[in-house]
């Protein structure tokens, strides 16, 4: 064979050894590549035929990385699944956001407060949150400028959700350059309700009292000055002007302590056995002959066959009272008032009914509030308080009752009242009782 041919078939022998080795490396090199994005543990028989020494070292190393990043994961999921059972278990609500603004932690008791959170994770805070002031906290935190605790307002649908807010920055877990923040929430929208209605309470006694205390400082202070060269007849009307307005604050102080008292954890009911039609007739008995009631008619419908219930009969009477000296009150004299007392569904129901001015439907959700009055003027001059049908309100729940109103301009008003009727044992009481003693 000539030397040509010898080496031409050395060449491509050595070319075929090559393109084989090259072939198995490629495979090799493939094989890698797809352990890598399975994270599979690659075996070395699993390599395309002996490739060698240095492939064997990257196959073993290469699997060891495989094997230490699924521990790696692992860990971080349990970590974070520990995380999550933790927070999830916290009253507190926990919110962690990235340098995005998006949510990357919410713990349940954040969705207690803000319900429309279920689905927050991943989304931008400012859907969900809304409120510049939560805005600018979050900006603060980020800055590490924020107060240690704030007070945020969160507005929902024309109501506000108040929210006291402790922001700490941390380090953004994802490599990025802006600061992660993390934000305790602690609910305060009912101590700030409460709050408010405190100062609205202060608010109004002072406005309440203001008035005849004025009035009676003025009589005093004149007729301190001048008592002596005053005509007899201007000095008893100055007294009488006094007295009144003494009288006033008077009411006004009791009504206080009554509601004040109801409101109590200790309201001091006194329920025994109550005979409610004999109690309702004992109180109109009682108002035919007060000269208030003199040119009404008082007219009664009770049904007799209402049981004995659970009550404190002085307390309803008082409820009686406030309602019938309202009747009285706001309705012109001959008019006729009439008090009835029937069974409405498991309820004894009892209605005290008017035929005055009736109560404007705007007036009618804010009836029972305290201090409101449909008219101010006519209700001062008439000595009422504000506080009367409050007082209703509260016995009554206290009774596990409700109160009600219904109204129409000019023809009238009918307050119902409704008791729970299940009676203790021994509730029976002999004819002719209403209450037990
Ligand atoms: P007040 O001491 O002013 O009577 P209440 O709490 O008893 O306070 O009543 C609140 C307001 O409701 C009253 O000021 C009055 O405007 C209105 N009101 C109550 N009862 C009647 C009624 N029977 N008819 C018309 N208005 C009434």
């Amino acid at each position: 064979m000539p030397p040509a041919t010898l080496i031409a078939l050395a060449l491509a022998a050595a070319l075929g050894w090559a393109l084989l080795r090259l072939r198995k490396q490629y495979r090799a090199v493939q094989s890698l590549q797809q352990a890598i994005v399975r994270q599979q543990r690659l075996l070395r028989e699993n390599l395309p035929g002996a490739l060698g020494g240095a492939w064997d070292e990257l196959c073993d190393a290469t699997s060891d990385l495989i094997d230490e990043t699924a521990r790696l994961r692992e860990l971080r999921a349990g970590h974070l699944a520990q995380l999550e059972a933790t927070l999830g278990s916290l009253r507190e609500a926990v919110l962690v956001i990235d340098g995005g603004n998006r949510v990357v932690l919410a713990n349940q008791a954040l969705q207690e407060i803000f319900p429309h959170t279920a689905h927050i994770l991943g989304q931008r805070f400012e859907g969900a949150l809304r409120g510049v002031a939560f805005l600018t906290c979050v900006e603060a935190v980020r800055r590490g400028a924020a107060e240690p605790q704030q007070e945020v307002e969160f507005g929902e649908g024309g109501q506000s959700t108040w929210v006291e807010v402790t922001g700490a920055p941390i380090p953004p877990l994802d490599g990025g350059k802006e600061a992660w923040a993390l934000f305790v929430l602690h609910d305060i929208t009912r101590q700030k309700k409460l709050e408010a209605m405190r100062r609205e309470f202060v608010a109004n006694v002072s406005h309440e009292l203001r008035t005849p205390l004025s009035v009676i400082k003025g009589y005093v202070e004149t007729l301190a000055d001048g008592h002596r060269e005053m005509p007899l007849e201007d000095r008893d009307k100055f007294l009488r002007t006094i007295a009144r307005h003494t009288e006033r604050l008077n009411s006004l102080l009791e009504d206080l302590l009554v509601l004040s008292r109801l409101e109590s954890a200790n309201p001091g009911l006194r329920r025994e056995p109550v005979r409610l039609p004999g109690l309702l007739a004992d109180v109109l008995d009682d108002y035919r002959a007060r000269p208030a009631a003199v040119g009404h008619q008082l007219h009664a419908a009770l049904d007799p066959d209402i049981a004995p219930l659970s009550a404190d009969p002085l307390k309803i009477t008082q409820v009686v009272e406030n309602l019938l000296d309202n009747a009285l009150k706001y309705t012109p004299a001959g008019t006729r008032i009439d008090v009835e007392a029937r069974i409405h569904n498991g309820e004894a129901v009892v209605t005290v009914r008017d035929t005055g001015p009736g109560i404007p439907a705007a007036d009618l959700p804010h009836i029972f509030e305290r201090f409101y009055r449909v008219e101010k003027g006519r209700s001062r001059e008439k000595g009422g308080t504000g506080l009367g049908l409050s007082i209703v309100k509260h016995i009554v729940q206290l009774h596990g009752g409700r109160t009600w109103v219904e109204s129409t301009l000019g023809q009238g008003s009918a307050f119902h009242f409704s008791l729970p009727l299940s009676s203790p044992p021994g509730a029976a009481l002999p004819p002719g009782k209403t209450t037990a003693d």
